[in-house]
């Protein structure tokens, strides 16, 4: 789905003096860069900025500009002329906020989820772009306001961490060319890099050590699985956060074309999955499994007490077909 209401959003905004910025529930580097570094702008503007989110920030992003600033709690809604959700593919991943969320008018949303389910007043949706962080960038220059160093650096780790590091299909020169502007900015890309990649607690490589050594592979080596426990998470002492982009590792096998973790959670059993190419869909096989995401990175969650076997032959129902095998 493409939809683009820039310049009504635009006027929303100018027109709005309190603002909410929200994002999904477990937020990555694409969602709490993209709302730290829109925050930071309207801020710029004189707007008054409420940075809502579910849960503090994990210690993977400490390191964004303004993080601090996060709110837990929903504030009093009736002080908020308008609310921005950002990188939200359904309204559901907003989380426990969600119902009073869509109360607030105008909802904005931005996102570039493909299979973005619509929600909110006003959208901005748009499946061929890098991240939400570059749509923010957009959107800046639409609101013809200045960029700070600060929120230079938030949508920047948002279009690095959601690229894989300008890696993934949907990078463009456009891409570049934001990132580009973004680094003219002030932004140190080493700096970046370092503190999105090369941040590992001895907890967290023992936990990555424990999850490759589940590794299976199916299909002469199209699909591959890898699995966390409660038990890893336990005997290594690592958070559930910690072992966040782990799927890049069975990703990285020049022969795999579909990677698969299944993560043991409390209340849940989730799943993540990768793919190459545009012969790859996950973004669907999560769709039918009441999930959602992107063609080549997609996930959902079964909270209904399956084990972990029962959910690997429900994902493997859909993924062998689609392998191949
Ligand atoms: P990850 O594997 O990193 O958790 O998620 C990959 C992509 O799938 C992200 O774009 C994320 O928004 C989406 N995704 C992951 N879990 C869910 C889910 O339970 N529901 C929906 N709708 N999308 C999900
Ligand atoms: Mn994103």
């Amino acid at each position: 789905m493409n939809v683009n209401h820039l310049d009504q959003i635009v006027r929303a905004i100018r027109t709005a003096k309190t603002i909410l910025v929200a994002t999904h529930v477990f937020p990555d580097g694409d969602a709490l860069g993209s709302q730290l570094g829109l925050a930071n702008i309207l801020e710029g503007m004189g707007k008054k900025v409420i940075r809502y989110s579910e849960e503090p920030v994990s210690y993977l992003y400490d390191f964004l500009p303004e993080c601090d600033k996060l709110i837990c709690g929903l504030p009093d809604l009736t002080q908020v002329d308008c609310a921005i959700a950002l990188d939200c593919g359904d309204c559901f991943r907003l989380g426990k906020a969600a119902e009073a969320l869509l109360t607030v008018r105008p909802l904005i949303v931005i996102d570039h989820h493909a299979g973005h389910k619509e929600f909110g007043d006003i959208r901005w949706v748009e499946s061929g772009r890098s991240s939400t962080g570059d749509m923010v960038f957009e959107l800046a220059k639409a609101l013809e306001t200045p960029i700070s160093r600060d929120a230079a650096y938030c949508l920047y780790a948002a279009i690095v961490a959601d690229t894989g590091s300008f890696k993934y299909a949907s990078t463009t020169s456009a891409t570049f060319a934001i990132a580009g502007e973004l680094v003219g900015l002030g932004v140190n890309p080493e700096q970046v890099a370092g503190k999105l990649f090369d941040n590992f607690t001895e907890s967290r490589l023992h936990l990555l050590q424990a999850i490759l050594s589940t590794l299976e592979l199916f299909a002469d080596g199209r699909l591959a699985l890898i699995t966390a426990t409660r038990a890893m998470f336990e005997s290594t002492g690592s958070a559930p956060e910690d072992s966040e982009s782990f799927i890049n590792y069975p990703r990285a096998l020049a022969s795999v074309k579909v990677a698969v973790f299944l993560k043991e959670k409390e209340g849940a059993i989730g799943v993540s999955m990768r793919s190459k190419g545009s012969g790859y869909d996950v973004a669907e096989v999560a769709r039918r499994l009441g999930g959602g995401g992107h063609r080549n990175a997609a996930g959902c969650n079964f909270r209904n007490g399956e084990t972990l076997a029962e959910v690997r032959e429900r994902v493997f129902s859909l993924l062998l077909p689609l392998v191949g095998a």
